[in-house]
């Protein structure tokens, strides 16, 4: 505007209201339509100059054209926006003069200038062009127009003020078209950045926008609003190691492996990688993020893309577990059916070769020979009794149907019952020392789950010891407890089968030959917690096994 103004004041062509339109116009380049605008300014420049036509050419195909996009008309002060390209196939004098140098061309007089000679001729003839003054349009050191004044008649002398006057109006529409691009420009980037916005506002997955300098979080959508579970304005005032535990799962620290990624990120590229992220309660959350740079003006910007991957996680625990239960299961299958022919065919086995004798050679069979097979019979049924008494007890618990009634009973007299039946079981294979140590009256309990467990306890202390040896079994009264101890200088349990030892067919590695079938712990165990008690061990394998018992049988 300054220039113009500076222009105009020496000009004696442009009187006072030129000037003034001309201001009036410069103040409407950015404000009102460009194609308008180079209408006005054409316009101006015709009457200014008292030129009869002032058309706006672009430039096409890399100056291997030109299009008239707007033309004004002083002598009917018509607008003509009608198409007309013109090539340099058909103007090739007239095209290379545009080309050369400052593609300004002044011609006072056409019919004699060699360069616009083509205009004379043929299809231009009619516009009976006398002078002509062409002044280029450059944007960026480029030709990108021309403004065509054609003076219409005789020749027309040029005057300085003239040229300078048309050069600034060109100059006036280089600025036009800068300034609409600009404004085309930033409009896009709004557009773009709005667009953006909004995806990122709406997306479910948790964003974040992180500003390198000060590490602190300048953006995050909805979504990473809930998944800190922080209103924006808080958001902002943290930064992501306020949201990290000190280590990551493998072990790095968190704010190196922050450190890393941004700086991978800065220079384009796009790390990704497991991450645990602490939300505002301080529950870990197992996340899985993004990092890419954000082209964002000065400072440069980190965007930070969350998934969350607790349902995940969640989902891979349960399969692991499923594919854990199917493997116990399995091994369970293998145990059961191991144990079960193993419990049911060496007995049967045993009954039939005694049967087969007793048939075959009963009379010739000594009287001891004969009860020998007969003992023999009975263990074996008995060994297969007590498996089968054991797998429907343990069924029976299954179902619920096993349960626990406490009745006033007296402990003592029980326990010398169970003693003696667990005596018979074992063929008196051990001595029981019993000892009552303290008052064990007023005692609460079902008799037949006692029976369930003390069998068991006293049963394997004499399986599992030297034939002959003694079985410790202590009672007293702790409290509303009682507490029971029965121990054994047997094999003893090794430390590797102790972890698994309740459950179900599952039998130490030292049993040898000694028939079992794995459940009699766990049925032991089951009656235990029926009563609310508990039960454990302590075993030396080599020298002795203490089982404790402590029941809740004094109310
Ligand atoms: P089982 O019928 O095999 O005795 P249990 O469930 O009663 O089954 O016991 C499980 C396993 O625990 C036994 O096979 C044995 O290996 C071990 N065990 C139990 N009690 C003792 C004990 N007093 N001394 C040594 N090992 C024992």
């Amino acid at each position: 505007m300054v220039m113009l103004g500076h222009c105009l004041t020496g000009m004696s062509l442009a009187s006072r209201p030129y000037s003034e339109h001309l201001d009036t116009l410069i103040e409407k380049i950015g404000v009102v339509p460009l194609e308008q605008l180079i209408g006005d300014l054409l316009k101006t420049s015709a009457t200014a100059l008292n030129v009869e036509r002032v058309s706006f050419w672009s430039i096409q195909d890399d100056g291997a054209a030109m299009r008239r996009e707007h033309q004004y008309t002083l002598s009917n002060g018509e607008f003509d926006t009608k198409s007309l390209l013109l090539t340099s196939a058909a103007l090739p004098i007239y095209f290379s003069s545009l080309h050369e140098g400052m593609s300004l061309i002044v011609s006072p007089d056409a019919k004699s200038d060699p360069r616009l000679q083509e205009f004379q001729q043929g299809d231009f003839g009619y516009l009976q062009i006398g002078a002509m003054l062409d002044t280029p349009v450059h944007r960026q050191g480029r030709l990108v127009g021309v403004i065509c004044h054609e003076h219409v008649g005789g020749p027309r002398e040029w005057g300085a003020r003239d040229v300078d006057f048309a050069r600034h109006v060109t100059q006036w529409v280089a600025m036009a078209m800068e300034i609409e691009d600009r404004q085309k420009v930033n409009e896009e980037l709004r557009e773009s950045e709005e667009r953006f916005h909004l995806v990122m506002e709406h997306s479910p997955t948790p964003t974040v926008v992180v500003d390198v300098q000060t590490g602190l979080f300048v953006d995050g959508n909805a979504s990473a609003l809930s998944f800190f579970g922080v209103d924006r304005a808080r958001l902002m005032e943290h930064s992501p190691m306020d949201f990290s535990p000190e280590l990551q799962p493998d072990g790095r620290s968190s704010r190196d492996l922050i450190e890393t990624s941004i700086k991978e990120a800065l220079v384009g590229g796009s790390p990704s990688f497991e991450w645990i992220h602490l939300n505002i309660h301080g529950d870990e959350i197992p996340a899985y993020v993004h990092l890419s740079t954000l082209p964002h003006g000065d400072s440069p910007k980190v965007i930070v893309a969350i998934t969350d991957r607790t349902e995940q996680v969640r989902s891979e625990r349960t399969i692991r577990r499923a594919l854990e239960n199917e493997r116990e299961l399995n091994e369970l299958r293998t145990r059961f059916t191991s144990i079960v022919s193993h419990e049911f065919r060496t007995p049967l086995g045993i009954i039939m070769s005694a049967i087969e004798l007793l048939r075959n050679y009963f009379d010739r069979l000594e009287i001891d020979r004969r009860k020998e097979l007969f003992d023999d019979i009975h263990s074996a049924t008995r060994r297969m009794g007590v498996l089968m008494e054991q797998v429907l007890v343990l069924g029976r618990a299954d179902v619920g149907k096993l349960t626990y009634t406490p009745v006033p009973i007296d402990l003592p007299t029980v326990c010398e019952k169970l003693v003696d039946e667990s005596q018979s079981a074992t063929v008196m294979r051990c001595v029981v020392d019993v000892h009552f140590e303290n008052d064990l009256s007023g005692a609460m309990s079902d008799e037949p789950l006692l029976r369930h467990i003390f069998t068991n306890l006293l049963s394997n202390a004499a399986k599992y010891s030297p034939e002959g040896s003694i079985v410790e079994f202590r009672v007293r009264r702790d409290g509303h407890d009682a507490i029971f101890e029965v121990s054994d200088c047997g094999i003893g349990i090794p430390e590797e089968d102790q972890p698994r030892i309740f459950e179900p067919f599952q039998r130490a590695g030292n049993v040898g030959e000694v028939s079992g079938s794995g459940l009699g712990l766990l049925i032991a165990k089951r009656c235990v917690e029926m009563h609310g008690g508990q039960i454990g061990f302590v075993s030396i394998p080599g020298e002795r096994t203490t089982f404790t018992v402590r029941l809740p049988l004094f109310p």
